[in-house]
C-alpha cells in the first residue's frame, strides 16, 4: 500500500535488524561449510561460529552449560522434542499430564498425542476472566500421578506473565517435571531457567528477532541424558552397527542432520542486539506501549480488552474485540490504513473457548514500535467505526 507500514504483530514473528541480517549473510559469504566433520579451516571456523551461538544462548537463559542447549527449528519443535522423546520414554497409563487452557497448540497438541499413544490422562488447570491462571485450582489438580506440567511463561493469546517459578515449584513437589514454553518469554522478559527451577524451556529464534526455522530447547542435564534421541542420523550417533548405534553426547545426541548453521548465527546476533538495547528497557518499552493502547483502546466504545487489567502483570501484547465489528473485518480495514495486526484465534482454540470468542484482534509490540505508531493504529480503528459502528 501507499501508506507507511504499522507493524503490530510481533508476538506471531517480529522483524530483523541489520545486523541480524549481516551476520547471516556475512556467514554465508566467509565461513559457511558444514560443521563438526571437516578438518580443514572453513568448517572449523564454521564450527567455532555455530557452537559460538550455543554458548549465546546459554547465557541468554542463564543455562550453566551451553551442552544442555539443543538446537531445533523452533519452539514447536523442541516441544515436540520433550512430548515425543520424554513423554514416550517415561509416561504410562494413568500418568497425569498437566497443561493450561491459556496455552498454544504447541504446547497443547504434542501432549495430546504422546497421551493418546501412553494412555496418560490430560488435566487443565482453567483460567480466570482476567486471562491469569486459576492457581487455587492446582491444589486438587496435582496428585502423586502427576508426571508433567506444561505451562507458557507468556501467554500470546492474552499477554499473561505466568507466576512460572512458583508453578515449578509446585510441580516438583508431587514429584512432575516442569516444561515451560518461552517462546513469548525469552524474547520479552528476563529468564534465568536455574532461578525459574524448570526443567525444560524452548523458544523461537524469529520472535526475538532472530531469523525463522531456528529455535532452542533448553534441559535439564540428568534429563536430557536419560532420555532416547528424538531423531536418528547424521551427527547424533556414536558407533553404529548392524544391528544398532550407540549415541553421541549432549548437547548432539539430539541434533540429527545438518543443522541450521546460520540461523543459529543470526540468532547470536538478535541476542547481541537486544541485550545492548538492555533487556528491563525493552520490557519496560514494552508495557509503555500496551498501557498506552489500552488507554487509547479505551477511547472507543464497546470495546473489550483481553489479559490482566494490571500492565505489571502483562507483556507487550494487547488482544481486544469491538462489539460491533468482527475482528476479521477489523484487522482487513486496518491492513487498508497500513496497519498490520493479528486477527483469529492465535493458535490458542481453549483460550477463544474460555472467553466465548471465535477470535480476537491483537496488537502486539516489540522495541522498535512507537506510541505513534499506536496512535495510527487507533485512527485506523476509527475508520472502522465509520464502517461498522
Ligand atoms: N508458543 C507460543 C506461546 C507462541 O506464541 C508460539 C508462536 N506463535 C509458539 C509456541 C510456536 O512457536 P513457533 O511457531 O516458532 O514454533
Amino acid at each position: 500500500g501507499d501508506k507507511p507500514l504499522v507493524y503490530l504483530d510481533n508476538a506471531a514473528t517480529t522483524q530483523k535488524p541489520r545486523q541480524v541480517i549481516e551476520a547471516i549473510s556475512s556467514y554465508y559469504e566467509q565461513d559457511n561449510a558444514n560443521v563438526h566433520r571437516g578438518i580443514y579451516e572453513l568448517s572449523r571456523r564454521s564450527t567455532r561460529d555455530f557452537e559460538a551461538a550455543r554458548e549465546r544462548v546459554a547465557r541468554w537463559i542463564g543455562a550453566p552449560d551451553a551442552t544442555e542447549v539443543i538446537w531445533t527449528r523452533g519452539t514447536t519443535e523442541a516441544l515436540n522434542l520433550v512430548a515425543s522423546s520424554w513423554g514416550m520414554e517415561f509416561l504410562k497409563e494413568g500418568d497425569e499430564i498437566l497443561l493450561t487452557e491459556q496455552d498454544h497448540h504447541s504446547n497443547l497438541v504434542p501432549w495430546q498425542l504422546v497421551a493418546r499413544r501412553t494412555g496418560a490422562v490430560l488435566r487443565y488447570v482453567s483460567i480466570d476472566e482476567e486471562g491469569r491462571l486459576e492457581l487455587e485450582s492446582l491444589d486438587a489438580l496435582l496428585t502423586a500421578r502427576t508426571r508433567v506440567v506444561a505451562i507458557s511463561h507468556v501467554s500470546n493469546a492474552l499477554g499473561t506473565v505466568n507466576p512460572v517459578k512458583e508453578i515449578v515449584e509446585r510441580a516438583h513437589a508431587v514429584g512432575a517435571i516442569a516444561v515451560v514454553d518461552g517462546a513469548q518469554g525469552a524474547p520479552h522478559l528476563t529468564v534465568d531457567v536455574v532461578d525459574q527451577g524448570c526443567d525444560f524451556y524452548a523458544f523461537s529464534s524469529h520472535k526475538l528477532c532472530g531469523p525463522t526455522g531456528v529455535g532452542v530447547l533448553w534441559g535439564r542435564r540428568e534429563l536430557l541424558e536419560a532420555m532416547p534421541p528424538y531423531q536418528g542420523g547424521g551427527e547424533m550417533i556414536l558407533e553404529v552397527e548392524k544391528e544398532g548405534s550407540t549415541w553421541a553426547a549432549l548437547p548432539h545426541k539430539f541434533e540429527a542432520g545438518t543443522p541450521n548453521v546460520a540461523g543459529a548465527v543470526g540468532t547470536a546476533a538478535a541476542l547481541d542486539y537486544l541485550e545492548a538495547l538492555g533487556r528491563d528497557a525493552i520490557l519496560a518499552h514494552e508495557r509503555d506501549l500496551s498501557a498506552y493502547c489500552i488507554e487509547r483502546l479505551s477511547e472507543l466504545p464497546g470495546v473489550r480488552i483481553f489479559g490482566p487489567a494490571e500492565v505489571m502483570d502483562r507483556s507487550g501484547v494487547v488482544p481486544f474485540n469491538l462489539e460491533w465489528a468482527h475482528p476479521h473485518d477489523v484487522a482487513t480495514i486496518l491492513d487498508t490504513e497500513g496497519v498490520a495486526i493479528r486477527a483469529g484465534h492465535h493458535c490458542a482454540q481453549l483460550v477463544m473457548k474460555r472467553y466465548c470468542v471465535s477470535a480476537t484482534n491483537r496488537a502486539s509490540f516489540y522495541v522498535y514500535n512507537t506510541r505513534d505508531e499506536v496512535d495510527r493504529m487507533i485512527d485506523a480503528l476509527r475508520v472502522v467505526q465509520g464502517i461498522f459502528g
